[in-house]
Formats: structure tokens, C-alpha cells, sequence
């Protein structure tokens, strides 16, 4: 009895000396991106004519700068028409800077700062939209391409994506240089003609900027934005993605015999074999593990959100299987935490009663910072052992980009700015998209993914989708947003 009680007491303290822990971890826990803004002095709000600034970008929503799959359909006058409106709307703008035109149709501004020993700062905004998915014409409020101002927004394609960046970045840069504004650090615009197909126009724009040295403080792209409804503290975040996934697609091929589909051979042929490595390889997913931007994310919210986010996060050594299985419930969730595979096309024979002389697939894959298009390979091949099928990419695999820094001057600027303009606290994350920006990678350290728009979670499926358009709101918060990070970066 002695023993046993001696025990019990002993189980007793234990428990008491772990509760102490994780109370004492969860009410000390500080965000480790808590970088100290507050050295940073953010330049004053500007004055914005927000009825003109929707006017812009009606007008560019009109021009139809559409990326088509195949470029033959793409209509290059178009995007001369883009950069003649620019030149015409933004004079002062373009006085202040030099314009030069790489690749076809991308185009590289220079804003010279009167201190050369500063590194420059690089904005991006690419100019290319998607098409309307046919059939879909008719569902869209306002026509796709009208550019209509109503019901408090600007409507059309690329309104947000991106032409909602390209156009409040020159009403930024407009109203200061409409002031006079001299900045000491070099400003670079870089609009890429088309990111939303192949991203040649960014690769050159990077191979211009390289073969000057030119090495930025930072870059800033699209990518993500403020939610109004995130689902970790409820309320209004605005996140900076500081990487993004990499892009892969494997072919999967089985090579068969063929024949009538009267006489299949034992094995049921090609399709069967394909099946079974296609299954093999998304059964083989890669662990989700909590690290990354994605985990930074919350280690950086975690003092703002509920208790048992906040216990969880900072004792992620006891709770790091619970969190994962949280995070991980939802697709949105689980593509931070790893490699996400999509099966995505399927290819058999041509007719019904035939048998494939190959079977195909094709499986795609976003990559996350901590693999790459080898280990994915690696993965595959483990994945289908002596299956008779052959693996390649559909084209070179885009590798996932570094993850740039929480702790570097270019993000307190960015983040501080972000912060004052929306008001929202500010967190970093993961593109689980690609961007132009991918490109700039050797141009700085430290590149960024964020519009200064605010969305709830359902309103982001219009990006891309029907009914894409920018309110009046976000319009303005864009154009303070871009004048003030460059008064501030560069002043
Ligand atoms: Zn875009």
C-alpha cells in the first residue's frame, strides 16, 4: 500500500509539474515574427481620388491583355495598348522613371534614388489576365471585359489579378511623384506580360536586373492578401507570403500490348496497370509536418488566438499530432503542411473496344519548401516498385522558392507598412500558388507575396473565377499601401 501510494503521488506530481509546463509556456509564449516595427517610421497617408482611380482601372480591365494556353490566340497589340495607357495616365510617373521593354511585352521601370549605396526596393504587378472559361459569359454581373463601376466596385477581369495591383501601384507612384517626391533608394517596377502561362517576361526582367548587380533589399509580388475571416483567430489577418511551393507534373505512362478488347490478357491490361501505380503514388502522400511558413503563421498568431490554439502552439513538443490533425482537416489547411499530389488527367485507348497500346496520367504537384522535384521523383518511384510504368515531368519542374526572412529590415518595412494600412495584424504564410516573383529569387533575399486587398475566404474563389472585382475600398487602401511602402522604403 505504502509503495502503491508512494506511486500514485509520484504519477500525481508529474501530472502537476506538466500542466505547470504547458501553462507556464502558454501564458509566456511570445510570436517569434515579432520583429520590432516599431523603429520603423511609416510615411503619412496620401491624398487619393478614388473616383479617378477606378476610372484607370475600368479602363485597363478593358484592354484584353488574355494569357490563352496557346499564345497564338494572344492579341500582342493589346499590350501596347496597356502600355500606352500607362504612359498617358501616369505622366509624372513616368518622368520621374525609365521604362525599358524585355522579352516581348515586360516592362522594367527605374526610379533612381540619390543615394546609390542603398540597395533598391522591386515592385512586381504583372500584366496579363486568364480568359473567361466559355460558357461561363453570361454568368458574370457586369460583362468581363466592360470594366463597369457599380455597386461600389470596379468589375472585370483582372481587376484583382492583377491589373488591381498594376494600376494602384502607378496611382501610388503618380501621386508621389506628382509631389516631388525624390526617393534615396532606387525603386524598380517590374509588370511581367505573362505570368499567368509561362512567366518569360519576369525570367528576363530578372536576367536584365542580374547582369547590372543589382541586388534588392526586397521584392514584393501578389500572392496572398488580408482575410477578413481567417479561421485560426477569426478575425482580420493580413498575411505576406514569405515562399512559395514549387510546380511539378509527372507522366505517368503504362505501356501495354494492346488488341481487342474481346480478348484482354490476364492482368487486365494497361489501364489496370496504370490504375494501380496511379493509386500507389497518391496513397503515398508525403507526412505533413508542422514546420515552414505555414507553422510560422500560427507561432505568430498563436498570442492573439483562442486558448486552445494558443496552449497548443506553444507546447507544440506535446501537441505537434494534434495540431497537424487540426490544420491538415481541410485541403487548404494540409497544403501548408506538405506536397500536396493531384491526379488530374487520364489518357486510354481511343475507342471503347480497344485496348491501349499506353495508358497515361498525369499528376500534379505543388511542392513544398522542404522537398523538391527529386525527392517527389524518389518518392514516386518507391511508390510504384516493379509496377510496369514509366515516370517523367510534363516539363521541368519548377523548384519551391527559399523562404525569405521574418527578422530582415525589408520585412519590418513591408510589415509595418502592411499593418498601418489595413489595420490588421500581420503574419507571414505560404504561396501555395506560383508567382512572377519566383523569378526574382537571385535579384534579392527577401521576396514577398502580398496585395493589400482584403477578402473573405469565399471571396476569393472570383480570382481567376466569375465575377472577379475590386471594391472601391480596397482600391484606395491599394494605392496608399504602394505610395506609402515606397515612401517608406525608399525616403
Ligand atoms: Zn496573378
Amino acid at each position: 500500500m505504502r509503495t502503491l501510494g508512494r506511486l500514485a503521488l509520484g504519477v500525481v506530481l508529474v501530472f502537476a509539474l506538466l500542466i505547470a509546463v504547458v501553462l507556464v509556456r502558454t501564458f509566456t509564449f511570445k510570436a517569434p515574427a515579432a520583429a520590432d516595427t516599431a523603429s520603423v517610421k511609416v510615411a503619412p497617408a496620401v491624398a487619393v481620388d478614388v473616383a479617378a482611380a477606378a476610372q484607370h482601372l475600368s479602363q485597363a480591365v478593358q484592354i484584353q491583355t488574355v494569357s490563352h494556353q496557346d499564345p497564338a490566340e494572344n492579341q500582342p497589340a493589346e499590350w501596347a495598348r496597356l502600355h500606352d495607357f500607362l504612359a498617358a495616365t501616369y505622366p509624372a510617373a513616368h518622368a520621374a522613371m525609365t521604362r525599358e521593354i524585355v522579352a516581348a511585352n515586360t516592362l522594367v521601370y527605374t526610379w533612381k534614388g540619390s543615394d546609390p549605396s542603398l540597395a533598391p526596393v522591386v515592385l512586381m504587378a504583372h500584366q496579363d489576365v486568364v480568359p473567361v472559361t466559355p460558357g461561363t459569359e453570361r454568368d458574370w454581373k457586369h460583362p468581363p471585359f466592360a470594366g463597369e463601376i457599380a455597386e461600389g466596385a470596379v468589375w472585370g477581369r483582372g481587376s484583382i489579378d492583377d491589373k488591381g495591383s498594376l494600376i494602384t501601384l502607378f496611382e501610388g507612384a503618380e501621386a508621389l511623384a506628382k509631389r516631388g517626391f525624390k526617393p534615396r533608394r532606387t525603386v524598380i517596377i517590374v509588370s511581367g506580360e505573362d505570368e499567368e502561362v509561362r512567366g518569360l517576361g519576369a525570367r528576363a526582367a530578372a536576367a536584365l536586373l542580374k547582369s547590372r548587380g543589382i541586388k534588392a533589399q526586397f521584392v514584393v509580388d501578389e500572392g496572398l492578401a488580408v482575410i477578413a475571416d481567417n479561421p485560426v483567430t477569426g478575425g482580420r489577418l493580413a498575411l505576406i507570403g514569405t515562399a512559395e511551393k514549387g510546380y511539378a507534373t509527372l507522366v505517368v505512362t503504362a505501356k501495354a500490348q494492346g488488341g481487342h478488347s474481346s480478348a484482354p490478357p490476364a492482368d487486365g491490361g494497361g489501364v489496370v496497370t496504370l490504375a494501380r501505380a496511379v493509386t500507389a503514388i497518391a496513397g503515398h502522400g508525403f507526412p505533413m509536418a508542422f514546420s515552414g511558413p505555414g507553422a510560422e503563421m500560427l507561432r505568430t498568431l498563436a498570442p492573439r488566438a483562442a486558448f486552445p490554439v494558443r496552449m497548443a502552439v506553444a507546447n507544440a513538443w506535446l501537441f505537434k499530432p494534434l495540431l497537424i490533425k487540426q490544420i491538415g482537416a481541410t485541403p487548404a489547411g494540409a497544403a501548408l503542411l506538405h506536397t500536396t499530389i493531384a491526379p488530374t488527367m487520364l489518357k486510354g485507348s481511343p475507342k471503347e473496344n480497344v485496348l491501349p497500346q499506353d495508358a497515361t496520367a498525369w499528376i500534379n504537384y505543388r511542392i513544398s519548401p522542404a522537398d523538391s522535384s527529386a525527392s517527389v521523383m524518389a518518392r514516386a518511384k518507391a511508390a510504384v516498385g516493379g509496377l510496369p510504368v514509366a515516370l517523367s515531368w510534363v516539363a521541368k519542374p519548377e523548384e519551391p522558392s527559399p523562404v525569405s526572412s521574418t527578422r530582415s529590415d525589408g520585412w519590418k518595412v513591408l510589415s509595418a507598412v502592411a499593418g498601418q494600412v489595413t489595420g490588421a495584424p500581420v503574419a507571414p504564410s505560404l504561396v501555395t500558388a506560383g508567382t512572377d516573383s519566383r523569378y526574382l529569387q537571385g535579384v534579392a533575399a527577401d521576396v514577398y507575396r502580398f496585395q493589400p486587398m482584403e477578402f473573405s475566404l469565399s471571396d476569393t474563389e472570383m480570382i481567376h473565377g466569375t465575377n472577379e472585382h475590386l471594391t472601391l475600398k480596397n482600391l484606395e487602401q491599394c494605392v496608399q499601401f504602394y505610395a506609402r511602402l515606397i515612401a517608406t522604403a525608399a525616403g
